[in-house]
């Protein structure tokens, strides 16, 4: 092996920070904060620390989308659907996400993936960030649906949604 295969070998493996371990620890976290809001009925300053020393400038601009109402509840249902996702393939709601530039950011729920610019580098390439703004914004709404939007579509246009971003994944 040559040095220059070694930089590029070396290149390619990016640090595993995000094993099992940390992912477990996230998940955590995220459900203790669930949890705490359940019986608060609000984010209490201590737990928004947590969440900020967390995910940073993440946390911040997904705050930002949450309160500027840019997380929409998508299903065929005429109300929000409050309780919990039961399998993932059988997700009976997405949820939508409008970007400050107007693009829109379709999501499953409880699933780490989104098709933006930065989860692509920041998360799946470099794994400098653990997720992006648009899934943590949407983990926000789905805690606190108090500025939760809604939009009802009927069976047809909700299965084609599904299918096209089953399709995108
Ligand atoms: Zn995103």
């Amino acid at each position: 092996m040559n040095s220059y295969q070694q930089v590029v070998n070396t290149g390619s493996q990016p640090p595993t920070v995000y094993d099992q371990k940390y992912i477990d620890f996230v998940d955590n976290v995220l459900k203790e904060v669930a949890d705490d809001f359940e019986r608060e009925k609000k984010f209490s300053d201590q737990n928004l620390l947590k969440l900020h020393k967390l995910f940073d400038g993440v946390f911040e601009r997904a705050l930002d989308l949450y309160e500027q109402q840019r997380v929409t509840q998508i299903s065929t249902s005429n109300a929000i659907i409050t309780e919990p996702c039961k399998r993932v393939n059988e997700a009976s709601w997405l949820m939508q996400v409008k970007g400050h530039s107007g693009a829109l950011y379709t999501l499953f729920p409880e699933i780490n993936y989104c098709t933006c610019a930065a989860f692509r580098h920041q998360v799946l390439t470099d794994r400098s960030a653990f997720t992006c703004k648009h899934v943590l914004a949407t983990w926000l709404a789905s805690i606190d649906k108090e500025k939760l939007l809604h939009q009802q579509l009927t069976q047809k246009q909700f299965n084609n949604l599904l299918l096209y971003q089953a399709s995108n994944k």
